[in-house]
């Protein structure tokens, strides 16, 4: 075992909610496209690769810390003064919960081409002990590139899973959000990690065609969905982070935000228009109104669905009740609206704000925007 010693390991500033346990490894640094209005996270940031030989050396550092950690955990000691007290929250976080998940770093892993990634990802399935999956980021453009042969070899190397931001499957939207592919090249990444055996999150973004072309994004991006069925299709609601691009174009009215109704609204449009796919749909992010328009299709269509009548048949000042407790954390679902002594509270802190001069609408929305 090398001298652990307080070592640092490289770390990118975003994975999926259901990669939080996973441990990470960052093979590239930020976005290699960089260029999407409606998106925050890398700007400003250059795009760089990191060299093979460094990410394995942190790879065995991360097997040492495992196995410190577990013979800490085995002589029921305190903590190792050995492990840096960050690397020890990631090592404990893999060891312990997410049952041998491993999530591979930034947001195009698979740009730095299939022979480097397969070797990455063979020698951490080798080196690390229990790794039971392997997931990573990847973008529409560099997949399609790739094609279906080139993914069969990063799914024979032992990629489970891919995440793909599809924002919308909307030709028009796409080029407004300068997300940098088509229609049609979505299409074709899609096929080819379904048709390698890779399962599929495809993340699709309510409200990125703001009013003027909402109609267009949620039915369009129906179309491209129906037409990949990947494993699962992940929502996440337009906020506008003040750091995106979008928020300048917004602000020249040049791009008309939904409010929150139109959304669902949107999104009923969107569950409605999906067809003959056996996909997952999750709701796995605070910024959705509605966690319970989630669900396997075909099955459960009608029960989304069923949730977003629920919604609308609530009165408008029931709906921001909702919406107050949904962004606070208080509300899960519609269920918590049952719970009347939580209800009256969230009334009374309205009806405070209100008398204080403060737009509520205003503050769930910009609260949201800050979450982003
Ligand atoms: S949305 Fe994805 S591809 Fe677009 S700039 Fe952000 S990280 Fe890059």
């Amino acid at each position: 075992m090398s001298n652990l010693g307080t070592f640092h390991i490289e770390q990118g500033p975003i994975r999926p909610p259901s990669e939080a346990a996973s441990l990470l490894i960052r093979v590239t640094r930020n976005c290699p496209w960089n260029r999407c209005l409606f998106c925050p996270v890398y700007k400003g940031q250059k795009f760089s690769l990191r060299e093979t030989s460094e990410v394995k050396e942190e790879i065995d550092r991360l097997r040492d810390a495992i196995e410190v950690y577990k013979e800490d955990r085995a002589a029921q000691g305190a903590s190792s003064k050995k492990i840096h007290p960050g690397e020890l929250t990631r090592v404990a976080l893999w060891s312990r919960w997410a049952k041998g998940s491993v999530f591979i770093q930034d947001a195009d892993s698979p740009v730095i081409g299939v022979k480097r990634l397969s070797e990455i990802i063979r020698y951490l399935r080798d080196r690390l002990p229990g790794v039971k999956r392997v997931t990573s980021y990847g973008t529409s453009r560099t997949v399609a590139k790739i094609g279906l042969e080139g993914m069969k070899k990063l799914k024979q190397a032992g990629l489970d899973r891919l995440h793909i931001g599809l924002e919308s499957g909307s030709d028009e939207v796409l080029k407004l959000m300068k997300k940098g592919v088509d229609a049609e090249r979505q299409i074709d990444a899609g096929r080819a990690t379904v048709g390698a055996g890779i399962e599929l999150s495809l993340y699709y973004m309510p409200g990125l065609g703001g009013k003027e072309l909402s109609e267009l994004h949620a039915k369009e991006s129906a179309r491209v969905i129906n037409a990949i069925n990947p494993t699962f299709i992940r929502m996440r609601t337009l906020r506008i982070h003040p750091a995106a691009p979008l928020a300048q174009l917004a602000a020249e009215g040049a791009f008309t935000p939904l409010t929150d109704d139109e959304t669902v609204a949107e999104i009923r449009l969107f569950i409605e228009s999906l067809e003959g796919i056996t996909s997952v749909l999750a709701s796995d992010h605070i910024v959705n109104v509605l966690g319970e328009v989630a669900g396997r299709f075909p099955d459960d269509k009608e029960k989304m669905l069923a949730a977003i009548e629920r919604y609308f048949a609530l009165d408008e000042e029931t709906r921001l009740i909702f919406r107050v407790g949904r962004i606070g954390g208080a509300y899960h679902s519609l269920d918590s609206l049952d719970d009347d002594e939580l209800r009256a509270r969230i009334a009374g802190a309205i009806e405070k704000m209100r008398s204080q001069g403060i737009d509520v609408e205003e503050m769930v929305r910009s609260t949201a925007e800050g979450i982003v």
